[in-house]
């Protein structure tokens, strides 16, 4: 039995890094091989959520980085992290629950405009269980970052020491439950979850369509509620839009806090993207960010999926991370009609809908009923088109680009404190997309 070098051991790291980027993670940096015996090297995860991302995604490429910086044929052994002493409970509750991802954490979390709220909720959430916000319910579209923000909140709980944190799929509430009334186990399955310091339920509108299982939730819900238990759920509706959930369930989810997520605006597209290139430890030139988010404004998973097509395409072309390779490969994003609308389309709608002319959006003056119409335009065209800033500036009467950006993030600003604005903006966007139908 021996030890790694640290020296080897670093080189390990190096090279797994430059073999695959895309498994890189900063809190790799921090683990350390406990021993080497036979050919094994072993290295402790410090979290279950690390460890299930080392054995499950990165097992190959380190035994390949391993065997390349050595010469011999080793292979990495990864452990669990150390057990905390055993409770008085009889269950085991990291035993057949969805491990966490590693990512999904608060550091890791972009806030916007469009979550904030949710953000805000869950942080409290975790500074006080139970007491703040609970039941804390987050709704929006797939993709939006709900599962990220519930799984923030188990890792900063159990990091706090909080052991009984149970989180799961709705799906696997109702497998457990199914599975509990067959073998006719329905005692430990309840004891299983009334003995929780936090319940967390990704995707409940699956429970809409169980009906046995809506009963036991409900019972189960009842019981953590009393208890002052925290109990958190998201959605793709808001509850009472989720299709033949009962009343009773619907009041009760509208008891805590209700918040909805909404699709990120191009600025926070462009700070997760930030986020995700430096998770992936990959150096993205602000221009190249412009164009990915532009270009993707669907949700962000598509985001990251985009990102990971950038990634790899510029692997394949020697590294370089440049607008062509972006364009490159996201061809069939660009394909795509929202592209299609130009800064003429946006002028003559903003013109139309403000009363003003091009003539004077183009001119010099500066009261406010011509710069807001103006600074709404740069909006439009920055959230719409893939014009950079300069060009956005030049079309407006020669305009600097941090006129363009300051006009940008004072619309993002007052939309959100100026119910007028936003739906001005709302009926602006509906109507450029309608045109392209
Ligand atoms: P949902 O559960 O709402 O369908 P997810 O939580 O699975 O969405 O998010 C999809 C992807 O987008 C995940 O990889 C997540 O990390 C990422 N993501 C979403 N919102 C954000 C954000 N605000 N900051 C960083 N990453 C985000
Ligand atoms: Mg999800």
């Amino acid at each position: 039995m021996g030890n790694v070098s640290s020296r080897a051991w670093n080189d390990i790291l190096v090279t797994l890094r430059q073999r695959n980027p895309e498994l890189s993670r900063p809190w790799l940096a921090g683990l350390e091989p406990v021993e080497l015996a036979n050919g094994v090297i072993r290295v402790q995860a410090s979290t279950s959520a690390h460890h299930h991302y080392l054995t499950q995604q990165c097992q190959t490429a380190f035994n390949e980085a391993a065997q390349q910086v050595t010469g011999r044929l080793v292979t990495l052994e990864f452990l669990p992290p150390p057990t905390r002493e055993l409770t008085d409970q009889p269950l085991s509750f990291e035993a057949d629950e969805v491990p966490l991802n590693s990512d999904y954490t608060f550091p890791n979390f972009v806030t916007g405009p469009c979550n904030q709220l949710a953000h805000a909720a869950c942080v409290g959430a975790t500074d006080s269980p139970g007491r703040v916000y609970n039941p804390l319910y987050i709704h929006g579209s797939a993709g939006l970052g709900k599962t990220h923000l519930l799984q923030a909140v188990c890792h900063e709980l159990r990091t706090k020491g909080c052991d009984k944190v149970l989180y799961l799929s709705c799906e696997t509430f109702t497998n457990h439950f199914v599975e509990a009334i067959e073998r006719g186990a329905m005692h430990q399955f309840r004891f299983r979850y009334r003995h929780v310091d936090a319940l967390v339920i990704d995707d409940i509108q699956f429970l809409a369509a169980r009906e046995r299982s809506r009963e036991e939730f409900f019972h189960t819900f009842n019981n953590l509620y009393q208890a002052h238990k925290q109990i958190i759920l998201s959605g793709d509706e808001a509850p009472n839009g989720i299709p033949s959930l009962e009343d009773r369930l619907i009041s009760r989810f509208n008891w805590g806090l209700v918040v909805r997520i909404d699709p990120p605006c191009l600025e926070t597209r462009m700070a997760i993207l930030r986020k995700k290139a430096g998770l992936r430890c990959a150096q993205i030139s602000e221009d190249v960010i412009h164009f990915i988010a532009a270009t993707v404004e669907s949700n962000t998973r598509e985001l990251e999926g985009a990102l990971t097509k950038v990634l790899a395409m510029s692997q394949q072309c020697g590294g370089v991370i440049d607008l062509t390779i972006a364009r490159k490969a996201l061809a069939d994003h660009i394909a795509t009609p929202i592209r299609q609308i130009g800064i003429t389309d946006i002028v003559e709608a903003v013109t139309e809908c403000f009363g003003v002319r091009l003539a004077d959006l183009q001119g010099k003056r500066r009261n406010r009923s011509i710069a807001l119409p103006r600074q709404v335009c740069m909006y439009l065209a920055r959230e719409l088109t893939s014009l950079s800033l300069e060009e956005i500036g030049g079309y407006f009467g020669g305009r600097d680009h941090t006129t363009v950006l300051h006009a940008t993030r004072t619309i993002t600003d007052q939309r959100e404190q100026d119910p007028k604005l936003q739906q001005s903006l709302q009926e602006l966007l509906d109507r450029l997309r309608r045109r392209l139908v």
